[in-house]
């Protein structure tokens, strides 16, 4: 029988802590319905968490009586409503993504991995404030043809057309932001060219090796 949503979100935050995206209460992740979406809930630590933990929300808002969702609910809602092709949100605090989001900088074309994110950068969110409709305003543009962006002094957002999607987009944009950050230790960083990258994004369209089969 296939995972309901809930069970979807609660494997998906499971699989987090495990691939070591998420400490404590800092990652959450939501899944799009027909009538709104399911997030997770505020403040509790993943062994914690179970399906009937998450918390349903309509697209005004309003979680189900009693339930107190994520406090980045926010960002979730309205990435999900830009954009109506991609059907479930991952955020982290990932360790490597999140230094290079408190150097508030763009992660330029070092390595081809980084055109499955969508683009030749993985865009860096101005900082705003955790919660708030300047965070997630500023998360819907740096996410404008992409699957990944950092925040400036927060973490990281991947989005995908499903939970496993999602997921991994959030661990490829850790990986290349260790790289990154490795790189930074050695110096100037070499860069791909934009011709060099196009290459690439043919290359992943004809194979549809991200498109389709693993993103
Ligand atoms: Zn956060």
């Amino acid at each position: 029988m296939n995972a309901t949503p809930a069970e979807q979100l609660l494997q998906t935050v499971q699989k987090m802590a495990q691939a070591g995206l998420n400490k404590g209460t800092s990652g959450n992740a939501s899944i799009r319905l027909e009538d709104g979406f399911l997030v997770t809930p505020s403040g509790v630590p993943v062994e914690q968490l179970n399906a009937t933990s998450m918390v349903y929300m309509d697209w005004e808002g309003r979680p189900e009586a009693g339930k107190k969702p994520s406090s980045e609910w926010r960002f979730h809602r309205d990435i999900l409503l830009a954009r109506p092709e991609m059907g479930a949100v991952v955020h982290t605090h990932s360790m490597f993504a999140t230094t290079i989001a408190c150097m508030g900088c763009n992660v330029p074309p070092f390595h081809y991995m980084i055109a499955t994110v969508g683009g030749d950068d993985i865009r860096c969110a101005p900082y705003a404030l955790f919660g708030t409709q300047d965070l997630s305003d500023s998360a819907v543009d740096a996410l404008h043809d992409r699957k990944a962006c950092l925040l400036a002094h927060h973490g990281m957002i991947a989005v995908g057309k499903t939970l496993p999607q999602a997921l991994a987009i959030a661990v490829e944009v850790e990986n290349l932001c260790e790289q990154y950050w490795r790189l930074l230790q050695l110096g100037e960083v070499k860069l791909l060219t934009s011709e060099q990258m196009r290459e690439v994004h043919a290359q992943f369209t004809g194979y549809g090796q991200w498109g389709k089969s693993q993103l």
